[in-house]
């Protein structure tokens, strides 16, 4: 017998969960190795034995033969002594297999050898709306427990009839394992119900097909819960949804059939597609064609179409035909998705015609994900997440040096929370705006699935210092029932700039310029324009934009007439030109006045506050009736324009500069009087909050601070700010770092707060 080579092999990083062992078991058989692969909780391990020239090829080959979405991190070899092993097995995965046990897959879009299956007549999945394979399919969304088996998901109570079976447990089938795998035997089905639940006759799949093409609202049971849909392509369905939703003037997305479709209604650059096409399938933030192929009340006023392409197979089939979908998240206004059969039809019952159902429960809802490619960056760089949901979560991010499980419960709105189990940490899905018993309910029921997914209690509980946020207020509740856990609160412009730090695996020092629209500062003011300088343990505020106030305080976040108000009040004084704010003039100067006098007024530095209250100024945004309107009209008016180059001013604040807007503002008011264009004063403006800003940043570098920026907060998904800030920052030397797969707005709070807690544990 000619010499015999064996060796055991241990496999780090995204293994688990995404066929990376029935591609070991083929590869191993390709090369007539004997062996076994099997999951633990140091990895998969392998054990080879064979002639060593395969031995060596399937070293070789292993890293160019992977699953699409596993990702090979480490490879350890160690040789073994050979046994005279026989055949190559798929063992079963090792008890409490821990870290390694319970890497959550996330839902992952229609594979293309499914697609193929899908849209085959001889195919026995022809156009079944549920067809997925080891490669595809619902994740996170359908799990129950770990470890990730099918009894454990909501698949168990459909039996797998006997060719589902051998598909199952034929490792060489691309089926092998599969938890969700079904078939229109056995599987998950579809009923079409009119508003009261009862089922419509006909074929569900065309029936609601049907009714879309008569301009009919459909509420769509998907993959993370429900949508509702009308033609994309019909102004009056598009309005009748606005109405019953009470939707306003906020933007709604569209799923599009396939790449080309999309292309007619935006433009799309190479990296766009890919993320467009990709295996996570968010809402893809896109510059409109004009004219506008569909109807104008999809994405009113708006420069900017948020489109996506189907994720699973009913969606692909739901669309066919159609230049588009409107495709919403199934709630009224601000309450989470809803999830199951009844609570649809109770919830959105008014809302929809029709009722496009199915029998796989949905364990964990997940919003879509939002997000959008930077011009002119490449790599990493080129993502900015603006919503971080299905598709995203709860893939893990890194979080060196964690030892303690750590919980941050984010913010107020757009929560999510953050939980970290060893050097790793879970972000959760999109939760909502914590404003409700309803959001709040949801919280509770993601938080004590994903504790019980990963099997952590945490021992650190990390909140923002808000006294009245629901999620300060849970938090406390948290530790107060656990004996043993630790309150830590995190000032939420660190816990901005402490997201993009842990995103980055750096611990600091740098500079946190930390731009967003409300943040509560421990002066008692509201923050929203900082420049802080630290590192995850602590931080101090180097500079930050001239204060105003704002008058009526919360009301003015609506009503941005008020915060131009205060910002007028503060550059001009009681003789400003209120006649500016044309119907509001009155009330504006009122107000003003009772600011002046200090009533109801809260001071604020915040950047986005300045953005509403320009847009206001310029007649562009009086009122919002959705978050950031104001500032993305702005953006939109603005457009590319250079717009003239105010100089900006800095002066000497408290013990830290200032970025004086006052000047600024004198000079947008006298372009106002000469009957300038708003779109030049727009550019104008953001022209100068980038200058201004940049040189901030150059006097705290002058000054001894690193040469090392991040940019943070929800006034960094305003490209036209962000790009230009990376820019001018870039050209004078600084390293600038951007947030990537974390969201620069209040959705990446918790992953902030969690590494400063454990950054003052000195556990990082
Ligand atoms: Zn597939
Ligand atoms: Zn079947
Ligand atoms: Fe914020």
């Amino acid at each position: 017998m000619s010499a015999r080579a064996a060796i055991r092999l241990t496999a780090t990083g995204r293994v688990q969960g995404v066929g990376f062992r029935p591609g070991v078991f083929r590869l191993a058989e390709e090369l007539g190795l004997a062996g076994s692969v099997q999951n633990t909780a140091r990895g998969v391990v392998i054990e080879l034995e064979g002639p060593p020239g395969a031995v060596r090829a399937f070293v070789a080959r292993l890293p160019g033969s992977l699953p699409c979405l596993a990702r090979l991190d480490g490879l350890r070899e160690e040789p073994l002594a050979p046994a005279g092993r026989a055949g190559f097995a798929i063992l079963p995965s090792e008890e409490g297999a821990g870290e390694g046990r319970a890497l959550i897959p996330f839902d992952v879009a229609t594979c293309p050898a499914c697609l193929r299956e899908l849209r085959d007549p001889a195919d026995r999945r022809h156009r079944y709306p549920f067809i997925n394979c080891t490669l595809c399919g619902p994740r996170y969304t359908i799990i129950e427990s770990v470890p990730y088996d099918r009894p454990r998901t909501s698949m168990k109570k459909f039996p797998l009839c006997a060719r589902c079976r051998r598909e199952y447990e034929d490792p060489r089938d691309r089926r092998h394992h599969a938890q969700p795998n079904a078939c229109p035997e056995c599987g998950p089905r579809l009923t079409l119900t009119d508003p009261g639940g009862r089922p419509l006759g006909g074929d569900p799949l065309e029936g609601a097909r049907e009714r879309l093409r008569a301009g009919q609202v459909l509420a769509v049971r998907g993959v993370g819960g429900f949508h509702l849909a009308v033609d994309a392509c019909s102004a009056a369905a598009v309005e009748r949804l606005r109405r019953r939703k009470r939707r306003g003037g906020k933007p709604f997305a569209v799923l599009a059939p396939d790449l080309e479709a999309v292309r007619r209604l935006a433009a799309v650059s190479p990296a766009e597609a890919a993320l467009l096409e990709g295996e996570r399938r968010p809402i893809v933030l896109l510059g409109k064609r004009r004219p506008f192929a569909l109807a104008d009340g999809v994405a009113p006023g708006n420069p900017r179409v948020g489109a996506m392409l189907p994720h699973a197979p009913l969606h692909h089939l739901l669309v066919e035909g159609f230049a588009a979908l409107v495709l919403t998240s199934g709630n009224l206004s601000e309450e989470p998705l809803a999830r199951d059969n009844d609570e649809a039809l109770q919830r959105l019952g008014g809302l929809a015609d029709a009722f496009l159902l199915h029998d796989r429960d949905i364990l964990m809802s997940c919003d879509d994900s939002v997000a959008c490619v930077r011009p002119g960056r490449a790599g990493e760089d080129a993502l900015s997440l603006v919503r971080r949901s299905r598709g995203y979560a709860p893939d893990p991010l890194p979080f060196p040096g964690g030892a303690a499980c750590v919980l941050g419960v984010g913010g107020q709105q757009k929560n999510t929370f953050c939980l970290t189990r060893g050097e790793r940490a879970f972000l959760s899905q999109h939760v909502g705006d914590l404003e409700n018993l309803e959001t709040e309910a949801h919280f509770r029921r993601c938080l004590a699935h994903l504790e019980g997914l990963l099997g952590v209690e945490p021992e650190l509980v990390a909140c923002d210092l808000h006294p009245d946020y629901l999620s300060t207020r849970l938090a406390e509740e948290l530790v107060a029932a656990r004996s043993g856990s630790r309150l830590v609160r995190v000032q939420h412009h660190h816990a901005h700039l402490g997201a993009c730090l842990a995103e980055h695996e750096l611990t600091g020092p740098a500079l946190g310029l930390c731009l967003d629209g409300t943040g509560y500062g421990p002066d008692g003011t509201i923050w929203g324009g900082e420049l802080l300088l630290g590192d995850l343990r602590e931080v101090r505020r180097v500079a930050r934009l001239r204060p105003f106030r704002l008058p009526g305080g919360e009301a003015a976040v609506r009503e941005p007439w008020r915060t131009a108000a205060g910002a007028l009040l503060e550059a001009l004084g009681e003789g400003a030109p209120w006649g500016l704010l044309g119907p509001e003039a009155g009330r504006a100067e009122l107000v003003a006045r009772a600011a002046g006098r200090g009533v109801n007024s809260p001071w604020t530095s915040s950047l986005g506050r300045l953005f509403d209250a320009v847009s206001a100024l310029l007649g562009l945004c009086r009122r919002q009736d959705y978050d950031a309107q104001a500032a993305v009209v702005l953006e939109a008016a603005a457009g590319s324009l250079p717009g003239p180059a105010w100089e900006p001013a800095l002066r000497a604040g408290p013990g830290l500069l200032e970025l004086d807007f006052a000047p600024m503002l004198r000079e947008l008011v006298a372009g106002l009087g000469r009957g300038a264009p708003p779109e030049e004063l727009a550019a104008g403006f953001h022209a100068w909050a980038v200058a201004g800003l940049a040189r901030v940043c150059r006097e705290a570098r002058a000054a001894g601070a690193p040469g090392r920026v991040a940019l943070s907060g929800g006034c960094c998904l305003n490209r036209r700010l962000e790009d230009g800030l990376a820019a001018a920052l870039e050209a004078d030397g600084f390293e600038v770092l951007l947030h990537r797969r974390v969201p620069a707005n209040d959705g990446g709070l918790s992953l902030g707060q969690a590494a400063v807690a454990a950054a003052r544990q000195g556990r990082r």
